[in-house]
C-alpha cells in the first residue's frame, strides 16, 4: 500500500535527509587512503546520534552497522571492516537516519584519489542516471518510466549492467515502504506517480554484467564478474513539474573535491 505524505511529513523527511546528507559529507571529509570503512561507519554513528537521530541501517533486520560501505565489486549492502581503503578504489557509502518518527535515505560514490578512466565513466554515468531518472519522477508519470529512463541511458546508452536484484523504494516512517522502484523497467508500466508520494531512486550499475552474488556473510552484494559497481542515491518528494530533492549531494561534493586536492599529499 502506497502511503501519500502530507506538507508536514515531507518537512520531517527532508529534515532527516538533510542530516543524512550531512553525515555522508562528514564522512566524506575522512576518506582517504589508509582509513578503514570501519572508521568510517563508527564516525556516522557519533554524528547522527549527536544529532539525536537513530541510524535507521542499524538491526535493520539484523544488519549491524551505520552505513552500507561498499568498495569497487561490492554494489550495496557492505560491511564496514577493519580494510584500510586505498589509492584506486571506489567506495559507495549508504546512510539512513531516523529522527521524529522518519527516516532519510542517500548514497554516494567516491574515487580514492586516482581511479583508472573505466571506473571514473561508471561512476559519471550512474551519476547521471541518478539525476535522468529524477527528472522523470514528477506526478502524473509512473514508476516505469523512471526505471526506463534509468536503464535506456546506463545499460542500452553506455552498455554497463543494472542490478536487477535490488531496486529503490518508497519511505517514510518506514525505512522501505511501496512502491519498488526499480532501475529497469518499461515506459508508462507501474504504480502512478501522484504528489506526496517519497521515494528513494538509487541506480546500482555495474561496470560489466548484471548478474550479482550474495557474499557468505549474508548482506554484502557483490558483482559476479568481478567488475566494479557504483551506486547513488536520493530521496526526493513527487511533485508536479519537478520532483522535489530531499537529500542533497551540495556538502558532499565539497568535502569530495577538498579530498581530491589533497591526494598529491598522499602519494
Ligand atoms: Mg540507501
Ligand atoms: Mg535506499
Amino acid at each position: 500500500m502506497i502511503k501519500y505524505k502530507t506538507a508536514e511529513e515531507v518537512e520531517l523527511i527532508r529534515q532527516s535527509c538533510a542530516l543524512v546528507s550531512d553525515t555522508i559529507a562528514h564522512v566524506a571529509a575522512m576518506i582517504k587512503p589508509g582509513v578503514t570503512t570501519l572508521e568510517l561507519d563508527t564516525a556516522a554513528e557519533k554524528y547522527i546520534r549527536d544529532n539525536g537521530a537513530v541510524p535507521s541501517f542499524k538491526n535493520y533486520k539484523g544488519f549491524p552497522f551505520t552505513c552500507c560501505i561498499s568498495v569497487n565489486d561490492a554494489v550495496v549492502h557492505g560491511f564496514p571492516s577493519h580494510y584500510a581503503l586505498q589509492k584506486g578504489d571506489i567506495v559507495s557509502v549508504d546512510v539512513g537516519a531516523y529522527k521524529n518518527g522518519y527516516h532519510g535515505d542517500s548514497a554516494y560514490t567516491f574515487a580514492l584519489c586516482t581511479v583508472n578512466d573505466d571506473k571514473k565513466q561508471l561512476m559519471k554515468i550512474t551519476r547521471e542516471s541518478l539525476y535522468i531518472g529524477i527528472e522523470k519522477a514528477t506526478a502524473g508519470n509512473r514508476v516505469g518510466d523512471i526505471a526506463f529512463a534509468i536503464q535506456e541511458y546506463t545499460e542500452r546508452k553506455n552498455r554497463y549492467g543494472v542490478v536487477r536484484e535490488l531496486v529503490g523504494h518508497g519511505l517514510g516512517e518506514d525505512l522501505h515502504e511501496d512502491p519498488n522502484v526499480p532501475n529497469y523497467g518499461k515506459r508508462g508500466s507501474g504504480p502512478k506517480l501522484n504528489e506526496g508520494l517519497v521515494i528513494a531512486i538509487e541506480p546500482m550499475i555495474n561496470m560489466g554484467k548484471k548478474e550479482v552474488i550474495n557474499n557468505k556473510d549474508g548482506w554484502t552484494i557483490r558483482t559476479k564478474d568481478g567488475k566494479p559497481s557504483a551506486h547513488y542515491e536520493h530521496t526526493v518528494c513527487i511533485k508536479k513539474g519537478a520532483a522535489d530533492i530531499l537529500s542533497s549531494f551540495t556538502a558532499i561534493e565539497a568535502a569530495e573535491k577538498a579530498n581530491q586536492e589533497l591526494c598529491s599529499d598522499y602519494y
